[in-house]
This record gives structure tokens, sequence and C-alpha cells, in this order.
């Protein structure tokens, strides 16, 4: 039987208890996950390309132990279509919050199909302790002062609190 290959793409700026969630759901599914770390410029990201891929790479290493599956953090630029092909994936994995994603991931699907009718999108809802994290807020709350423990994994609120307490130059 052919490999289920899953990527599960994001700018992940920073990862969150979120999207934890939605990666443990989507190792059920798949084989393979690839998470594709957009570079996304436009977002002008509080972590810069490698520091998000080291940052999900850390918390992978637990779920691939636990759960036997192969997970690679890929960084990518370009049309996702593209990345998801040269990656192998016939699976996009997105995760779905109530009401605020459904318009914007409605139409990139409709897109996407336009462009490769093959690679098939699967939302998944993490579960409801998660599902109001972002992570703009997330950045907000620690640019302000905030606990951001439960919304993080802790390495990643380490993360945060030493980029907020670095002087702006
Ligand atoms: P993007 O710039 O592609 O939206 P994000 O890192 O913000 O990247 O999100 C990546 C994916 O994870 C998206 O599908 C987003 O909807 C989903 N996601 C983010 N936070 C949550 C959450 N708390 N619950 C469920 N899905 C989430």
């Amino acid at each position: 039987m052919t490999k289920r290959v899953g990527l599960y793409p994001g700018t992940f700026d920073p990862l969150t208890m979120g999207h934890v969630d939605i990666i443990e759901r989507a190792v059920k599914l798949v084989d393979e996950l690839v998470i594709g770390v957009a570079i996304n410029r436009d977002k002008g990201p509080l972590f810069n390309l490698d520091e998000r891929v080291a940052m999900v790479e850390r918390e992978m290493r637990l779920i691939t132990s636990e759960t036997g599956v192969a997970i690679t953090v890929k960084p990518f630029e370009g049309l996702l279509v593209n990345f998801a092909e040269s990656v192998g994936a016939g699976i996009v994995v997105r995760g779905l919050r109530a009401v605020s994603d459904f318009e914007y991931e409605f139409q990139m699907v409709g897109m996407n199909q336009a462009l490769n009718d093959d690679i098939e999108t699967v939302f998944l809802m993490a579960d409801a302790r998660y599902q109001s994290i972002a992570s703009r807020l997330v950045k907000e709350i620690a640019r302000l002062g905030g606990d951001v423990a439960s919304f993080v994994p802790d390495n990643v609120a380490k993360l945060l609190a030493k980029k907020f307490s670095e002087p702006v130059i």
C-alpha cells in the first residue's frame, strides 16, 4: 500500500497548544506528517524562520516517540500545492476554529482544488480547551507581560519571555 503523507502548513509564530492538538490528531490519519513552516515575510513574524522550525521540531520529538509516526519539519515558500506535491503529500491538514477561519479556508480550498485537484484538504478541530488560542493573541499577551503558560508548550513560553525581555535596538 502506498504511504499516506499529510502536510500541515502554517506560520507557527509561535507554535501553540492549538497547533500541537491538531498535529496529535493529524498523526492518527497519516503514515507520515510534514509540517510546513511558511516563510511568510508579509506577516512580519516575531520569530524568524530558523527559530520557528527549531521550535516546532523540538515539540515533535515526543509525538513521534509516542506514536511512531515520522514527522518532518520543513520551511517553505511559494504555492502550497507545489510544496505538497514536492513532499509527496496527498492530504493537506488545516485546523478550523469556530467561525473565524471558515471564510479564508473556504476560499483557499477552492483555489487549491482548481490548481491541483489530486490534493485533498482535511479540516480538524482542536479540543475545546484550545479552540480560542491564536498565535497573534499569544504574542500580544506575552508582549504585555501576561501569562501564556496555558496557551503554548513550556519551551515556547520561555522563548516568548526571552524575546520580550530583549532590548529593542
Ligand atoms: P496560517 O498563517 O497558515 O494561518 P497559523 O500558524 O496561524 O498559520 O495556523 C496554521 C493552521 O493551524 C491553520 O489551519 C489554523 O487555522 C490552525 N490553527 C491555529 N490555531 C488553532 C487552534 N487554536 N485550533 C485549531 N486550529 C488552529
